[in-house]
């Protein structure tokens, strides 16, 4: 068996002792005689899989107890229209700040709904860097300010949160989620489809405080109100209960191999720089976004002339390193070197990239 180095945006690379796990479980979980994917989702032994995962996570995030954990389907992009649904109850007004394009598909879907306001744009030069923001321009009233925390198509995150003061901070946390610690209580929202840093596709975790459940907009569907789910413990219908399984799985290796999310951190910031410090030196290659505002989890970077980023794709996948072709909208390259990607493989990538270089000069 081989496999690559996988910097795929998402669906991504996930721990390999979690996968060999599940190979070993898939036919008999625990003694239970079923895979998983089999088990009736109210049987004792499904509840000790789905609760176990809720605790990790509450435990691996310090998440305060006045917040509820939502295990939903319907990806991130089923969020940008259930916050706004949920938290318009009493106001119909949000900020945003378009960072990229998840950002701003939160910004538009949203204005189905109510009034959207976006604060500040980066959009001038191709979202490669974070605008700074004013907090005497953000709306006092407005039922929540949105926030993409890793922008997963241009590579730029936030480091400082905004001061929004009693307005709800909401954060897409999709491509970040667990890849360094964050201080759950200075927001009231916050969301990730699992499928980049959590487990696999059709996972969404949704992260909410207590009081910003129970008031959504009239007419708000069963299946898109939070309290449906928060009142179930996510069990209203079928939660998606393999991919939960995953998650769980993903939780205890990351206590198991980095202790926390600070251990996860350092892990990150050592591998993210082995790939920076070469883009800062290199004749060939270069980062596409400003130092200050650079993503630990997605990196893209450019060779100046679309044919040479052409023949790097081409060749690196030939040598085992695949998914690296940037965005269709950015073009270029892009590495995505989640928590689940090694070292190692950041390591080979550089020093496949040094003798692609030499070799074009
Ligand atoms: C991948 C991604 C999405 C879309 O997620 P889906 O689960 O496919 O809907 C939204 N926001 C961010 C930041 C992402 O990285």
């Amino acid at each position: 068996m081989s496999r690559v180095y996988n910097f795929s945006a998402g669906p991504s690379t996930l721990p390999e002792p979690v996968l060999k796990k599940a190979a070993d479980e898939m036919l008999d979980y625990n003694g239970s005689g079923q895979s998983v994917m089999e088990m009736s989702h109210r049987s004792k032994v499904y509840e000790e899989i789905i609760l176990s995962c809720e605790a990790l996570l509450r435990k691996i995030m310090n998440i305060p107890d006045n917040y509820k954990v939502l295990f939903l389907q319907g990806g991130a992009s089923s969020q940008f229209a259930m916050v706004p649904m949920n938290l318009f109850g009493k106001t119909k007004k949000a900020d945003f700040v378009l960072t990229g394009q998840w950002a701003k598909k939160a910004y538009q879907e949203a204005q189905k709904f109510g009034e959207c306001r976006a604060v500040a744009s980066s959009a001038d030069k191709t979202f490669t860097y974070i605008p700074t923001l004013d907090p005497s321009t953000f709306d006092k009233d407005a039922a929540y300010f949105h926030i993409c925390m890793n922008n997963t198509i241009y590579g730029t995150r936030f480091t400082k949160l905004p001061e929004t003061g009693n307005v709800p901070l909401v954060a897409d946390m999709s491509s970040c989620i667990l890849s360094e610690p964050v201080d759950v209580s200075k927001f009231g929202l916050i969301y990730a489809g699992a499928q980049k840093n959590m487990g696999p596709a059709g996972l969404t975790v949704v992260i909410v405080r207590e009081d910003l459940i129970g008031n959504p907009i009239e007419g708000t569907p069963t299946m898109f109100d939070y309290k449906t789910h928060a009142d179930n413990g996510s069990m209203y219908n079928t939660p998606p209960t393999y991919a939960i399984y995953i998650c769980k799985m993903v939780l205890e290796w990351i206590e198991k191999e980095f202790g926390d999310l600070s251990g996860m951190k350092a892990y990150n910031e050592k591998k993210a720089a082995i790939l920076y410090d070469f883009l800062d030196a290199s004749s060939l290659f270069k980062g596409t976004v400003v130092k200050e505002d650079r993503s630990l989890m997605n990196i893209p970077f450019v060779t100046g002339n679309e044919e040479l980023d052409k023949a790097f794709v081409k060749q690196a996948e030939k040598a085992g390193f695949v998914n690296l072709k940037g965005h269709r909208t950015v073009g270029g390259m892009r590495a995505s070197i989640y928590n689940a990607m090694p070292i190692e493989g950041v390591e080979k990538l550089v020093a496949f990239m040094k003798q692609f270089e030499a070799d074009n000069k």
